[in-house]
């Protein structure tokens, strides 16, 4: 021990105690890198030589086998600072003391503390005593060093695995249904019970379309599937357990079942607690994707046809979607309905109209929470009756044999389950067999070791005894299927389907249960007209178009035919007289009322119809004031000579008033007002050479 060493060291510090941290990353480093905890060890007898007493050294090695990156989970690290701040710590000892602590922080916090608190620091290199500037200088560099020696490594490992994993040759741990064979290639798992299941999965997703009904199918079927167990005592091992909904998004999810070579799926990001994140990154972001790289389960383009089914998918189950119960109320799609728009399912309002209850689907979701204009409203009588009748349409007997078909080839296809099923027993009565074999062998004299392996064997008989009686369950019910009388049944129920629906006397609730018995959800969308995509529970969809709802005021619009009518009639008839010739012929309003002045007027006007004052002005007709200027006579006595026929007129409205024509040149006239008569048809004639009079 150097005499510099020794100086630094006073009574103040042998007061305290001595700390020792020991720390080594991983429980793989605890255990093969012996030397360096008892090198770490050994630094307990430097600490006796500087005059601690043994008793006095505290060996703080809670963190054996812990990664260092961080002190946030490193309880034994903390232990250490609060030791250190509380004023216990006459000296802190470690092996590198920078690496203490693999992050800077953490380090240079610790040095501060250790300065504060006049406290020592030991490594193999020497005493220093962080309240010197130039020990804290060397102390820190040590630091600093130790992390970018850390930095540089993970960069250095890191390329390394991206070079590889560029090539695709980066050897990376293959999902179940696969091996490495001895030359390093990717196989296909050679055990053929595992390759059925991983292509049963697949064509049940398939068949299906959806992942949890390829779980259901599983169940139902009692088909168990493999995976690795990664940790534990049977680390290596395949387990064969029922198949969860995580597990099949993971299968078809993941490209290497297509054959693909890809690395740099996910991103792990680090919280402010120290724990990570794994995010999964869109495909455009791998760092690799290396297609037909290795044999696969299913198509590269099977691969992604698969995803965007997940994707529609998740449209419609996604949060909030479960469908509701049926309840009261006469709206068929309650709890069905779904929002194109957004995604989120939409309740249902009743309206009442001419004495009737009238639904109304809504997608108010965003409404709600963002307390903005609702989504969508679109009115559900008439798209209630089109899936209503498209209904009973697709329920006829023929449809439903279809589905008996169907029915009655995957009964077909049991057989094949059988044999998987059947090979499952065929595994437990092995392992049975092993374990028996493996009892037997034992000296039954070595006590411990006989009776751990009796009660494997026990385990597994009971295993075994378990699987059978599965597969003879399953096998029972398969046997079942469908009888003749059920069949006949069930057709008899197709013919009965449409006159059920139509009846009046079946309550609301009895059709939308009808409905859902066979109706998944149906995604609505209003734009230039009304877009219901329906889902059938069987997993085929189809499209209904239909025109939007009249509005209220579009309801009550007059026909064409009267509008067109009526324009005709204006040629030669006043508003009332036209009000009387349509009501006539049978026409009725809007409204379906009889057609009234007022009404006629109402309709011209709002189709911009020429009154008949404009008509007639347009075909040159007079007014009273002009007729008589123009004649130079009053305008009582133009009235009067229209009484007597001596001019033509036609009464523009019901009030009797008149638009007159241009006085004719040879009309006999019997008056004494002859001679006027006369000037006038002069005047006529020269103004007829006029154009456009
Ligand atoms: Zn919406």
């Amino acid at each position: 021990m150097s005499s510099e060493a020794s100086s630094k060291v006073q009574a103040r510090h042998l007061s305290r105690n001595a700390y020792l941290y020991v720390r080594q990353s991983t429980l793989r480093q605890v255990f093969e890198n012996t030397e360096s905890t008892k090198r770490q060890y050994a630094l307990q007898q430097r600490a006796i030589a500087l005059g601690w007493h043994v008793e006095q050294v505290v060996v703080i090695d809670s963190d054996l086998g812990r990664s260092g990156a961080s002190a946030v989970d490193r309880e034994g690290f903390q232990r250490l600072v609060t030791e250190v701040g509380l004023g216990r710590a006459g000296i802190v000892m470690g092996l590198e003391v920078s690496r203490l602590a693999r992050n800077s922080t953490d380090w240079h916090r610790l040095l501060e503390i250790c300065a504060l608190a006049d406290t020592l620091i030991l490594d193999e290199d020497g005493v220093y005593d962080p309240a010197h500037f130039n020990d804290r200088l060397l102390l820190g560099l040590k630091g600093t060093m130790s992390e970018a020696e850390l930095h540089v490594l993970k960069a250095r490992l890191r390329g390394g695995i991206l070079n590889k994993a560029r090539r695709g040759e980066l050897e990376v741990r293959m999902p179940i249904g696969f091996v490495h064979d001895p030359q390093g290639r990717v196989r296909l798992d050679p055990d053929l019970r595992i390759q059925d299941s991983v292509r049963q999965l697949l064509s049940t997703f398939e068949r299906t379309g959806s992942a949890s009904a390829t779980v259901k199918a599983f169940r139902e079927q009692g088909l168990m599937f493999p995976r690795h167990a990664l940790k534990g005592p049977r680390h290596g091992e395949i387990l064969w357990s029922e198949l969860t909904h995580s597990r099949t998004l993971f299968v078809l999810h993941n490209p290497t079942y297509a054959g693909a070579f890809t690395f740099g799926r996910t991103r792990q990001r680090k919280l402010p607690d120290g724990s990570t994140i794994n995010k999964h990154l869109p495909q455009s972001e791998w760092t690799t994707l290396i297609r037909d790289a290795h044999e696969g389960y299913l198509s590269w383009e099977q691969y992604e046809q698969n995803l965007q089914r997940l994707r529609d998918n998740a449209k419609s189950y996604g949060e909030e979607r479960e469908r509701g119960a049926p309840r009261e109320g006469p709206a068929l799609l309650q709890g069905l309905a779904i929002c194109a728009a957004c995604g989120a399912r939409m309740t249902v309002r009743y309206h009442q109209w001419s004495k009737q209850t009238r639904p109304i689907y809504i997608c108010q979701k965003m409404g709600i929470e963002t307390s903005g204009p609702i989504c969508q409203s679109i009115s559900g009588a008439s798209l209630d009756q089109a899936v209503g009748e498209l209904l009973v349409g697709m329920v006829t007997p023929m449809t439903l044999e279809l589905a008996l078909q169907v029915q009655k080839e995957l009964e077909s296809r049991s057989a094949e389950h059988d044999a998987m099923r059947h090979q499952e027993v065929e595994r437990a009565r092995y392992e049975c067999d092993l374990a028996r074999r493996r009892y037997m062998q034992v000296d039954p004299d070595n006590r411990l070791v006989a009776d751990s392996l009796e009660a494997e064997w026990n385990e597994k008989l009971r295993a075994h005894g378990q699987a059978n009686e599965r597969y003879q369950k399953q096998r029972d019910k398969d046997a079942a299927g469908i009888t003749d009388k059920q069949r006949a049944s069930i057709i008899s129920l197709a013919k009965d389907f449409p006159r059920l629906w139509k009846d009046p006397r079946t309550p609301h609730r009895e059709r939308k249960r009808m409905a859902r018995l066979l109706i998944t959800d149906v995604t609505l969308l209003k734009g230039s007209e009304i877009t219901a995509q329906i889902r059938f529970n069987g997993g085929t969809t189809q499209t209904l178009h239909l025109e939007l709802p009249k509005s209220a005021w579009q309801i009550r619009q007059t026909s064409p035919v009267v509008v067109a009518r009526l324009d005709k009639l204006l040629n030669e008839f006043t508003d009332g007289e036209a009000a009387r010739e349509l009501n006539a012929t049978g026409l009725r309003s809007g409204q379906g009322l009889a057609f009234s002045l007022e009404i006629v007027r109402g309709v011209r006007r709002y189709y911009h119809l020429d009154s008949r004052y404009k008509r007639l002005r347009a075909r040159g007709l007079l007014t009273l004031a002009e007729v008589a200027k123009r004649l130079d006579v009053q305008p009582d006595t133009i009235k009067h000579w229209r009484r007597a026929g001596l001019l033509q007129a036609h009464r523009f409205n019901d009030r009797g008033q008149c638009l007159y024509e241009h006085p004719s040149a040879d009309a006999p006239v019997k008056h004494r007002h002859q001679g006027k008569m006369r000037a006038l048809a002069a005047a006529t004639q020269a103004n007829s050479n006029r154009p456009n009079q």
